[in-house]
Parts: structure tokens; sequence; C-alpha cells
């Protein structure tokens, strides 16, 4: 019944332009609820979240097989969610549950082409298969992003240059193209290397685009290649949008720098459960309480309230498979502070990776890429372009580096020297330069390739 393939490929600006004009009632109004409710105090935020809990359970339970299994299985009834806490009465949902219980997870009160499927990577690099509410789920998704964007003042008809995960049909020296009656310009973010770099830049130069959206991998690239040749005259946009991958500390500063403009952050999952964006005052990310229920989980499963753990998250919009207590398998630092900016958001201080960018040591201890590199401070990053962790066995990391012109054997041994430091001597390197890493079939740059499964 539901084999019908759907795949949206990865098209935001279809996606956009499609939502746009056929679902705009949706879009609409959540986009005006949103301008209303981002103010709410933090009681009417509560009430509002458990009013939609309670919907979305109820009809959990009733329509949807795996979970009419797992409430009864616990003997829980849906009225018994009588506040945010009773959720945790659940089980957790992990990708690999989705996996198994695919055809249980989908709505029986869900017409066939009411399923949009979609499917999302995965460090095993084995993709999970979902379904979203055709129609409801992306309109309400783009609602919410709008929203986020208002807040550096970008709108759909700004001339924008995109550096995603579009595969752009290369010719001739050409490696963009133009979409939306050439307000937005989009270049392909599998095709940048050493030889055409300059001509990306020219293009972006000539474009001269009011914003940026980026994979802050991609726009990093070009970054280092600006100061590294000293290209002047780089065109005065007023943010650069930078979503879908991690964003570390070290890369905001070179792209805030080089563009001299703030940029733009936020974290979302191809699972819609939840959406955390920074604001106007403050780069941390605001929990959107209308997207759905976000807990942070430590490594007993037990929920907590300030500090890192695994994000999980309960999402509103959709029920064509509904998602409660989903395991995003990303950590998150939260935050008992409240934003200047006004909203009583939840914040998370940084999303700290996610939780598969481990390495394993020769004693068997995991280390995220945020401590063992990114928290850091490597002198050697200012003369490397690229680089990326392989994993085979433990102990052991291969260190693929794309070097700039500066790097040196000192910048070997700095290398060297910090992660046997900060690893205490379980961790080998082994070096290997290249000119070019490859991306992943989506486009996106990998910092580690982790092939021990742990
Ligand atoms: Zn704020």
């Amino acid at each position: 019944m539901l084999s019908r393939i759907n795949i949206i490929k990865n098209s935001m600006i279809f996606k956009a332009f499609n939502i746009l004009v056929k679902n705009s009632l949706t879009f609409k109004r959540t986009y005006d609820f949103l301008k209303e409710s981002q103010y709410w105090s933090a009681d009417q935020l509560e009430e509002y979240q458990l009013q939609q809990l309670n919907k979305l359970v109820i009809h959990a339970y009733q329509n949807v097989p795996y979970y009419e299994r797992v409430f009864n299985e616990i003997g829980l009834k849906p009225k018994d969610i009588q506040d945010l806490k009773d959720l945790e009465q659940l089980p957790f949902l992990t990708r690999d549950i989705v996996r198994e219980n695919l055809k249980d997870l989908c709505s029986r009160s869900h017409s066939r082409n009411q399923f949009q499927h979609v499917t999302t990577g995965g460090s095993s690099g084995v993709p999970l298969e979902l379904y979203l509410e055709s129609g409801v789920t992306d309109a309400k998704e783009w609602a919410f992003m709008k929203t986020q964007w208002d807040r550096v003042g970008f709108r759909f008809r700004d001339k924008c240059a995109i550096f995603r995960g579009y595969k752009v049909p290369v010719s001739n020296n050409t490696f963009w193209k133009s979409h939306l009656f050439g307000r937005w310009l989009l270049f392909s973010s599998y095709d940048i290397n050493n030889k055409n770099i300059s001509t990306y830049i020219k293009k972006l130069k000539a474009y001269n685009p009011k914003y940026i959206q980026a994979y802050p991998s991609t726009i990093s690239l070009l970054a280092n290649h600006i100061n590294e040749n000293n290209i002047r005259d780089i065109p005065d946009v007023k943010a650069i949008l930078c979503g879908s991958e991690n964003i570390f500390p070290n890369q905001r500063k070179l792209i805030e720098q080089t563009f001299n403009t703030k940029v733009y952050s936020w974290y979302g999952l191809t699972e819609k459960v939840v959406l955390a964006g920074e604001c106007e005052v403050s780069n941390h990310y605001h929990i959107f309480p209308e997207y759905g229920v976000t807990e942070l989980v430590d490594k007993t499963g037990i929920t907590i309230k300030t500090g890192s753990g695994e994000i999980v998250g309960t999402g509103f919009n959709n029920y064509a498979m509904p998602l409660i207590r989903y395991k995003t398998g990303d950590i998150g630092v939260l935050v008992e502070t409240k934003c200047k900016c006004g909203r009583e958001y939840p914040l998370l201080e940084r999303i700290e990776g996610r939780s598969q960018d481990m390495v394993v040591t020769k004693n068997n201890s995991k280390i995220t890429l945020t401590a063992l590199i990114f928290g850091q401070h490597f002198n050697a990053f200012s003369n490397i372009k690229e680089f990326q962790i392989i994993q085979e066995k433990k102990g052991e990391l291969i260190l693929k580096i794309v070097k700039s012109k500066k790097y040196t054997s000192v910048d070997e041994k700095e290398i060297l020297n910090t992660i046997r430091d900060v690893s205490n001597n379980q961790l080998d390197l082994i070096f290997n330069y290249t000119d070019l890493i490859p991306k992943t079939e989506r486009g996106k740059h990998k910092f580690l390739i982790q092939k021990i499964n742990f």
C-alpha cells in the first residue's frame, strides 16, 4: 500500500515553490500563529504543548498499530498523559525500531496519497525510510523556517546564492544554474576543487547576492580560498544561512570574518521532530516548543534539565507517521538561562555533534569529534583547507588532509602531539595528504567516516 515512492529529491526550492502554491493556507496559518506564539509566556507555551501532545497521543493510540501495541503492553491509556512529564512513561523510538516497524508506524486513518516518502542518511550509510504527512508537514516546516529566517530579514524573493546539496548539470566551466526567475543561483557543492574554486568566487561576486544559504563545510572552503588569495570586493551579504551540518566555532569565525556578516544557523532533521535556531541577539539554538516536545536524556535514558544529553523529539507536524520520543542520536547542551530576545524558548548552548561522530581509543573510550578536534586550539587549522578522519580500527585514525601552501611539518607535529595528549596516548594517527575529499551523496562534507560499529 505504501510502495508509492515519492522522494522529493532534496530540492528545497521545488518544495518551497510547490508548498507555497498548493498549501498556502496551512503555511500561512502556521506562520501567522508563530508570529504571536513566539512571544508567549512559558506557561502558555507549556499549555499549548500539552494540548498538542494529547491530540497526537490520542491519534497515535487509535490509528497507529505500533503505538496501540506499545500503550497496551505497558498498560497506558492516552488519558494517562496529564502533563508533559508523563510522556516519559513511553519507551524511546530508535532508528532501528522505525526500520523494523515502518508499516505499523503509519496511520490507518490516512489515505495512500497522504504519505510523502523521504529518506534520511546516517553514519552507517544505511538510509532510514520515513513518511511525512503530504502537504502538511512540509508546509508547516516552511512556516517555521520562514519564522526563523525573519530574524535576519531573509525573504524568499531576496537574491540568494545557494551552496547546498544540489546537483547542477555542469558544462563549459559553469557550475551553477539560475532558479526562481534569477532570484536564486544554485551552485553545485559536489564539484568544487582547487582548479575551479576561483570560477565559483568570480561568479558569486558577479551575482552579488543579498544572502547566501550554505552547508558550513562548503562555504568554509570558499572562505579559505578567499583569505588565502587575498580576494577583495566580496559581496556585501546580509547573512549567511547555515543548516544541515553542525557548524563548529572555528568555521563560524572564519565565515563571519571573511564575509563580514552574521552566520545564521539552525538545527533540524528530516524526521521533523525538533527544530531550533539562533535569534537576532544570540548564537544559542532556540528550541521551538510549538514544533514538538524536545527532551534531553542522559546515557541511562533519564531526562535532564540542564547540561549535555541526547536530543529526543516528539514532533507535532506529522500525523501520517507520528514519531514519539524519537532518539535523534545528536547531542545537545541545554542551558537554564532565558534569552534577551524575549522568547521563553528553551535554549541549547550548542549541538555537540552527532553522537555517531565519535572515535574509539585503544582502551575503548569514545571521544566526540568536538572534544577531540574542535574543542582544541590548533594553529595548524589555518594551514588546512579540508580534513576528514577515517576510523577503521580502534585506537587508530586516518587523517585525510587537504593542505594549503603554508602547511609544514610543524603543523603535522602539532596535530600529532595534541591528539596524543587529548587521548592520553590512546590514538595513533596516520596522515594521508590528498587533493580532494569526496562529498557524501547529498553533497555534504563528512568530518568522520566511522567504520567501527559500537
Ligand atoms: Zn533569543
